[in-house]
């Protein structure tokens, strides 16, 4: 049975649902994957994520289609993710088979709190690893916990997408052979600062250039970026640091492959923005934020697609996107993960 809870007034924050997977790494294995009813961890006072931020994540969603089937959107691409993330901070790696089995056993867990179709919320789901173990010498911890936890979000933007406004920021996201493509919770420490300040500013994100030359677009601090040009081609930016969002990736498929759409992945240099007709920021929190105005210090670049309405290329990957995940729209074999409660 559903919770009765009033879903559409629901915000984006933590609450702790009855079940969580975890699996704990000790003695150089994996142990088993169990759902446990705590909502603490007790970790050492000197565990490797406390002292070095050992620790990466992410992030997708649970929700219920049309057709009252309950699933989540190309979790495999999260599993890859999340491995390669571990090999890169030196965290055993949660594999891709451990990732699936805590995502089938912690939505069915708690199936009452997925959302009903139509509502517009969904079940955020978060996976996350850590260093437990104490390290005091700069190392990688001997013991590491993988878990899964889950929660009801409400809907991105209640009454259709709006416009936002973002500005280039001055600091810098990821460096060239960094971490910027990987999804580790040290990348978001690093990024308060610039987005509490934006925000205070009054921007909604800041998009990053490439350190290297800051001549070049890189993504926002937790999205990447889309750009239409006047031809109708969609074009997204190429760099190693970027991290590969799974929503982008679907994005462009969708524009190639259903949308008959022209696509190019290349450098894309701030110079050239002004050019676009239409900017988005692509995530599975929103799916797309459509842009109105980016503000390169003091001089604000406005799309012609303004700032009342997404411009009609994003409304049209946006309504094929959401079309495919709630079930309208055939998915591509394999993009909807099902989890079929027992
Ligand atoms: C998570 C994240 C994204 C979005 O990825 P999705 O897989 O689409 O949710 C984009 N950029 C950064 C830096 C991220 O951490």
């Amino acid at each position: 049975m559903t919770k009765n809870i009033d879903w559409g007034n629901l915000g984006f924050g933590y609450t702790d649902l009855p079940y969580r997977a975890v699996c704990e790494y000790k003695n150089g294995k994996w142990g088993e994957m169990q759902l446990s009813e705590d909502p603490y961890v007790r970790i050492s006072e000197c565990a490797g994520v406390l002292q070095y931020s050992q620790s990466c994540f992410e992030g997708l969603k649970a929700y219920t289609t049309q057709d009252g089937r309950i699933v989540t959107f190309r979790p495999d691409l999260n599993a890859e993710r999340m491995y390669n993330s571990c090999k890169r901070l030196e965290i055993p790696a949660v594999t891709p088979e451990m990732f699936m089995e805590a995502l089938d056993r912690v939505v069915k867990a708690n199936i009452e709190y997925v959302p009903p179709f139509g509502s517009g919320a969904t079940l955020y789901v978060r996976p996350y690893v850590f260093g437990s173990g104490a390290v005091i010498g700069v190392a990688p911890a001997d013991e590491y916990i993988f878990r899964m936890i889950c929660m009801p979000v409400g809907p991105y933007y209640k009454g259709g997408a709006k416009p936002i406004k973002v500005k280039i920021s001055d600091f810098d996201r990821a460096a060239p052979r960094g971490t910027g493509d990987i999804k580790a919770g040290l990348n978001y420490a690093m990024s308060l600062y610039a987005s509490v300040h934006a925000h205070a500013e009054g921007y909604a994100e800041n998009i990053y250039l490439d350190p290297a030359t800051r001549t070049k677009i890189e993504e926002a601090g937790g999205a990447n970026v889309i750009f239409v040009t006047k031809d109708g081609t969609v074009v997204t930016p190429k760099s190693d640091s970027i991290l590969p969002s799974v929503t982008r990736r679907s994005i462009m498929y969708v524009a190639e492959h259903i949308l008959g759409m022209k696509t190019e992945q290349r450098e894309v240099t701030l110079a050239e923005v002004p050019d676009f007709v239409e900017c988005g920021l692509c995530g599975t929190a929103a799916v797309i934020s459509p842009v109105g105005i980016i503000d390169n210090h003091g001089e604000d670049i406005v799309f012609p697609s303004g700032m009342e309405h997404p411009g009609p290329v994003i409304q049209k990957l946006y309504d094929t996107l959401t079309g495919i995940q709630s079930g309208r729209i055939e998915a591509p074999e394999g993009w909807l993960h099902e989890i079929k409660a027992d």
